[in-house]
C-alpha cells in the first residue's frame, strides 16, 4: 500500500509490515479464535506473546542478565514519579536539564525527593548540551537523571555519559522515551531506563523500564503496588493487568527490527537518514536548525521557516505531498520532522525533495 510518510514525534508511525500483520491476526491469533485484545493476559497464549516480546527486547538491546525488563502503563510522565518512588528513597537526586522533558522529570521529582540541578542548558534555550566534565555532580546523589533525547529541542545525547569516570557513584537513570531501540545501549554506565512505547517500539499504552536488580526493593512506603518495580519484577509484569495488545504489536516490532539487523544496523540507517536532512536545512536560504552540530537528535529534527509567514502554506504544502505531521510543537513553533525507526530514507528524501521545492518557488 502506498501510504504517506508520517513525521509525528509519537504515537508515531509504524513499520507498514507490522501493521499488515497486526491486521491479518486481528480476529484470530495463530488459530485460537480470539483476537489478542480478547484473551486473558493469564491464559497460555497471551503468555506465549509475552515471553516472546521480553526475550526478543533483551536480545536486540542486549539487556545484561542482572536487569529486568518491566512492561508498565502511565508513560514516560508517570515515570518521572514513580522512579523517585521507587528508588530515590527520598534523598536527593541530581538532574541534568536539557530540555522540555527532563525539566518536568525534575518538577516531579521534587514532590518525593530533593531534586537538584547538576547541570542545565537554559542560557542557550536548550540548544546545545552541557559537557559531562562541568555536571556538578552531588556526592550524596542516589541518581542522576538525563533525558537522553529531548524529543522537542531536538538534542541527543550520542553516547552516554560515564558517571563512575566522573568520579560519580551514582546511578544513571535515562529517559530514553525518543530514542529507545534506535541505537544500542551501553548498561555498563545505566542503572535504569524508561520510556514510553508510541515512539519507536510500538503503541501508546505501554512503558518500557529496564532497571537493574540491586535497585529494586527500595520503594518508599508511599509508593503505590502497581507501581512499585518489585512487585511488578515479581509479577513479571502482571501483578495487573497489563497493556496486553500494545505489548503484543511491540513485540512484532521487535521481530521487525531483529528481521532489519538489529540495533546497529537500525543506527547506521538512523544516522544516514539525519545527516540528509540536516544537510537539506544547513545548505538552505530559508531553513535553519539552531542546535549545536554535535548533539543534533537523530530522532527528531526541528526545523524553522526563516520566513514564520510561510509556515501556513509549507505545511499545507507538505500535507498535499503526503507528508503529515510535520508542525512542531506548540512550545517552540517551526516545523519538527521526526524520524523513527519506521521512517526510510526515501521518506526523508521526498521531505527534503518537497523543502527544496518550496524554498525554490518562495525565492
Ligand atoms: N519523555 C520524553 C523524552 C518524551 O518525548 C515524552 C513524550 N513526548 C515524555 C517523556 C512523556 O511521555 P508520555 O506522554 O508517555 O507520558
Amino acid at each position: 500500500m502506498n501510504r504517506p510518510f508520517n513525521f509525528s514525534a509519537g504515537p508515531a508511525a509504524m513499520p507498514e509490515e507490522v501493521l499488515t500483520e497486526a491486521a491479518a491476526e486481528m480476529l484470530d491469533w495463530h488459530g485460537s479464535g480470539m483476537g489478542v485484545m480478547e484473551m486473558s493476559h493469564r491464559g497460555k497464549e497471551f503468555i506465549s506473546i509475552y515471553e516472546q516480546a521480553q526475550a526478543d527486547l533483551r536480545e536486540l538491546l542486549a539487556v545484561p542478565d542482572n536487569f529486568k525488563i518491566l512492561f508498565m502503563q502511565g508513560g514516560g510522565l508517570a515515570e518521572n514519579a514513580i522512579v523517585p518512588l521507587n528508588i530515590s528513597q527520598g534523598g536527593l537526586v541530581d538532574f541534568v536539564v536539557s530540555g522540555s522533558w527532563s525539566q518536568k522529570s525534575q518538577q516531579e521529582a521534587g514532590k518525593y525527593c530533593t531534586a537538584h540541578t547538576a547541570a542545565d542548558n537554559l542560557a542557550n534555550g536548550h540548544t546545545s548540551l552541557p559537557d559531562p566534565s562541568q555536571w556538578k555532580l552531588n556526592p550524596a546523589a542516589r541518581y542522576v537523571h538525563v533525558c537522553t533525547n529531548e524529543t522537542i529541542n531536538g538534542v541527543e545525547f550520542h553516547t552516554l555519559p560515564n558517571l563512575k569516570a566522573l568520579g560519580s557513584n551514582a546511578d544513571l537513570v535515562i529517559d530514553f522515551s525518543s530514542h529507545v531501540a534506535s541505537r544500542p545501549v551501553d548498561w555498563s554506565k545505566v542503572g535504569l531506563a524508561f520510556g514510553g512505547a508510541q515512539k519507536n517500539l510500538g503503541p501508546a499504552g505501554l512503558t518500557l523500564v529496564v532497571v537493574r536488580d540491586d535497585l529494586l526493593g527500595h520503594a518508599l512506603p508511599a509508593c503505590p503496588s502497581a507501581f512499585n518495580y518489585k512487585m511488578v519484577a515479581d509479577n513479571q509484569s502482571m501483578y495487573n493487568t497489563p497493556p496486553t495488545y500494545s505489548i503484543y504489536v511491540a513485540g512484532l516490532v521487535f521481530q521487525w527490527l531483529k528481521r532489519q539487523g538489529g540495533m546497529a544496523a537500525m543506527e547506521a540507517r538512523n544516522i544516514a537518514k539525519a545527516e540528509l536532512l540536516y544537510q537539506a536545512i544547513d545548505n538552505s536560504q530559508l531553513y535553519q536548525n539552531k542546535v549545536a552540530s554535535d548533539c543534533r537528535s537523530r530522532m527528531n529534527v526541528p526545523f524553522f521557516l526563516r520566513d514564520e509567514s510561510l509556515n501556513a502554506a509549507f505545511l499545507a504544502g507538505a500535507q498535499t505531498h503526503r507528508l503529515l505531521q510535520l508542525k512542531g510543537h506548540k512550545s517552540v513553533g517551526g516545523m519538527r520532522a521526526s524520524i523513527y525507526n519506521a521512517m526510510p530514507l526515501e521518506g526523508v528524501q521526498a521531505l527534503v525533495d518537497y523543502m527544496q521545492e518550496f524554498e525554490k518557488t518562495r525565492s
